[in-house]
């Protein structure tokens, strides 16, 4: 496992005072909750973000985090593969944010108790948001057999999940 860029769990007061930027590629082996909610992960997650304190001073930080995974299709069953991406402007800062009454614009994440960010924690979070709770192509994806007529093309495809028997004596049929 290659070394992170940072430590999973960071000084968020620190790095917004130096305004700490971060441009990096995350083995998904650090992802344990985000290999599971999927079928694989493909290749490393692309992090990059920046840590600043915002005009209003508001401890922030603000970037993206994009993975490619490949899920299994709840209406056919098959596999698919989807870039989950998520781009995110969250401040440790809650009551400051409350009382400038700009907490519901914003996302606001919380510190661990001994005021640690846990960043690793925090960019895995942003990635399973992303990812639906119930797993399908796209609707007009004609990969996807469900949604297309089950007589106007590649019968034997189509017929995979049913019993081969069924699919030999269509086969028979054709001859
Ligand atoms: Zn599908």
């Amino acid at each position: 496992m290659s070394e992170l860029a940072f430590s999973p769990d960071v000084n968020f007061d620190k790095l917004a005072s130096q305004e700490a930027a971060y441009n990096t590629k995350i083995e998904s082996s650090y992802f344990p909750r985000l290999t599971e909610s999927c079928t694989r992960v493909n290749g490393p997650v692309e992090a990059q973000f920046k840590f600043y304190i915002d005009m209003q001073g508001l401890r922030t930080i603000e970037g993206s985090v994009k993975v490619e995974a490949t899920f299994i299709c709840q209406r056919c069953q098959k596999e698919f593969t989807r870039v989950v991406e998520s781009d995110f402007l969250s401040t440790c800062d809650e009551q400051k944010a409350k009382s400038l009454k700009i907490d519901e614009k914003l996302d606001i994440v919380e510190l661990n108790e001994d005021g640690t960010f846990n960043l690793l924690g925090f960019l895995e979070d942003c990635l399973l948001l992303e990812i639906p709770y119930i797993t399908s192509h796209d609707v007009d994806d004609p990969e996807c057999s469900e949604h297309t007529n089950e007589w106007s093309c590649g019968e034997i495809e189509q017929d995979e999940s049913d019993n081969p028997f069924a699919v030999l004596a269509k086969l028979k049929e054709k001859k």
